[in-house]
C-alpha cells in the first residue's frame, strides 16, 4: 500500500513510520520534521554489504553516499554496518571523523576540491581520493610531496553512458563536469601522468553514471567498459588497476509508478559482467566499490508538516500551504521531482482531492507538489511526503530565514532527535 515497508496505518487510522504513529510524532517535536526507521535504513545498509559479499566474494565493499543525508549518526551507522563513507567536501569529511568513523574507508570525491580540502584529507589520512582533473591531480602531487605522504588515487572517468534520467542527474555522459572522458584519450593520458608523478599511487578508478536509475543495462554497460579501460592501461602501460568503484545512482520508490530493481538483479549481472571481461583480458577481477546514496536513505523517511492555509481558486487549482516547503525539500523546485503525498491524521480515508502542495517561502515555484491525489485536508492536518530521506535535509536551506526542521530517528518504537530544529539564534549565529 505505501512506496516504503517502513510505513503503515494504525487503529486510529493514522500514519506510522516503524510502528510509531506520526500524528503524534508531530505533536510532540513539533513540524516541519523529517522521521526515519533506524531498522529500515540498517536493512538497506545489510542487503548491499550481503549482496556485495556473495557476489564478489567478499572482494568488494559498499560505501554511503553521504551527501544523501549527512550527519554523525548517520555516519555511525555506516560505521556499525561496516560500510565505507563517500564525502565530497571537507565538511562530509570533518562529520564522518567527528562521528569517529575510519578515515581509511573514506572516498574523497568532487570536481573542484580546494587545496585546503586536499590537504585536510591527507592529515587525516582519508583512504582514497577521486581525481577529477589533471591540475588536480598536479595539486594533490605537491601537497602530498610537501607532507611526505604519497596519495592513493582513483581516477574519475566518464564512461560515457546514457542513463535514462533527469538532465541535472546524468554525470556518466562525454558533456559532464565530472571527470575524464575516455573518446577522446584525455583518461588515458591523465593515466600516464599519473604513473610518473611523484607522490601519487594510481590504485583504482571511478564511474558515477547518474542517479534514480531503475534500469540495469546502463550499469552493465558502464562496468564492461570500465573493464575494457583496465585492461588497455594493462596493455599500454603494464599498470594493474586493482580496485575499481562503480558508483551510486539505485532508483527508489516515490510513487507507485517507481519500480526499483531488486539489489540482486543490479549486483548478478553486474559482477558477471566484470568477471567475463576479466577473463577475457587476462586481467585480476578488481576490488569492486559501489556508492548507494539514494537507496540506503530515501524511502525510509517521512517529512511531517502542519496544514495552514488551504486556498479554493475556482476552476484553476487548490492550494494547500504546508509550514516547510523549498527550505526542507527543494527537489520540487529544482527538478519536478514526484512525492506521495497524504494526510497522515487520515490516512485511512480515500484520497479524493487533488491539490497542490505549496511552501512558505516568497517563490512561486516554491511547491513540494502539483496536482498531488490526496485526501481531503483542512488548517491544522498533518501532511506526510514520503520518501525524503536523500536529498532533502542534505539540500536544505535558509532561504527566509526559516530554520532548518529537527530530524528524528524511530527504532524499535521509541523516537530519537538525531539533529536539533534550528532556532531563531541559529539564523544569526555568524552575523557581525
Ligand atoms: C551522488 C553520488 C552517489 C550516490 O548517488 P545515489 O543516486 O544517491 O545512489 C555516488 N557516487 C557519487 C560519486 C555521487 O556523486
Amino acid at each position: 500500500m505505501f512506496v516504503s515497508k517502513c510505513l503503515n496505518v494504525n487503529e486510529k487510522g493514522h500514519l506510522t513510520i516503524g510502528g510509531v504513529d506520526t500524528v503524534d510524532i508531530a505533536g510532540k517535536y513539533g513540524t516541519p520534521v523529517i522521521v526515519y526507521d533506524e531498522n529500515a535504513v540498517r536493512d538497506n545498509c545489510r542487503a548491499f554489504v550481503r549482496s556485495i559479499d556473495k557476489y564478489y566474494g567478499g572482494n568488494g565493499r559498499v560505501l554511503y553516499a553521504s551527501k544523501a543525508f549527512s550527519c554523525l549518526e548517520m555516519c555511525r551507522i555506516c560505521s556499525e554496518e561496516n560500510m565505507g563513507l563517500d564525502v565530497v567536501s571537507g565538511g562530509e569529511i570533518y562529520t564522518a571523523l567527528k562521528a569517529g568513523f575510519p578515515a581509511d574507508r573514506m572516498y574523497f570525491h568532487g570536481n573542484n576540491k580546494s587545496e585546503d580540502e586536499l590537504k585536510y584529507a591527507l592529515e587525516n589520512n582519508v583512504g582514497r581520493i577521486v581525481v577529477d582533473n589533471p591540475e588536480e591531480l598536479k595539486a594533490l602531487s605537491v601537497i602530498a610531496k610537501d607532507m611526505g605522504k604519497t596519495a592513493s588515487i582513483y581516477m574519475r572517468i566518464k564512461p560515457g553512458i546514457d542513463a535514462h534520467t533527469h538532465n541535472f542527474i546524468r554525470t556518466g555522459q562525454i558533456d559532464s563536469k565530472f571527470g575524464f572522458a575516455l573518446e577522446t584519450g584525455e583518461a588515458m593520458e591523465c593515466v600516464k601522468l599519473a604513473a610518473e608523478t611523484e607522490s601519487i599511487n594510481l590504485v583504482g578508478l571511478h564511474c558515477h553514471i547518474g542517479s534514480q536509475i531503475f534500469d540495469i543495462d546502463p550499469f552493465v554497460h558502464a562496468a564492461q567498459v570500465m573493464m575494457k579501460f583496465i585492461a588497455d592501461i594493462k596493455s599500454q602501460t603494464g599498470i594493474v588497476i586493482s580496485e575499481l568503484d562503480l558508483g551510486g545512482g539505485f532508483g527508489i520508490k516515490y510513487t507507485e509508478e517507481d519500480k526499483p530493481a531488486a539489489f540482486g538483479a543490479y549486483m548478478e549481472p553486474v559482477s558477471n559482467a566484470i568477471k567475463a571481461s576479466a577473463a577475457e583480458n587476462d586481467i585480476p577481477v578488481p576490488f569492486v566499490l559501489i556508492e548507494p546514496g539514494r537507496s540506503i536513505a530515501g524511502a525510509e523517511a517521512v517529512t511531517l508538516y502542519t496544514v495552514g492555509a488551504v486556498k479554493h481558486i475556482p476552476n484553476v487549482r487548490t492550494y494547500v500551504s504546508i509550514d516547510g516547503g523549498m527550505t526542507d525539500n527543494p527537489r520540487y523546485i529544482l527538478y519536478q521531482s514526484a512525492y506521495t503525498v497524504l494526510c497522515a491524521n487520515k490516512a485511512d480515508k480515500p484520497r479524493d482531492s487533488v491539490v497542490t502542495v505549496a511552501g512558505k517561502c516568497c517563490e512561486s515555484g516554491d511547491l513540494i507538489q502539483e496536482n498531488a491525489s490526496i485526501q481531503t485536508v483542512e488548517r491544522d492536518d498533518i501532511l506526510a511526503v514520503l520518501s525524503t530521506g536523500a536529498y532533502n535535509y542534505s539540500m536544505a536551506s535558509n532561504y527566509n530565514r526559516v530554520p532548518r526542521p529537527a530530524v528524528l530517528m524511530v527504532k524499535d518504537g521509541n523516537v530519537r532527535t538525531i539533529i536539533n530544529r534550528e532556532s531563531y539564534e541559529d539564523m544569526v549565529r555568524n552575523d557581525i
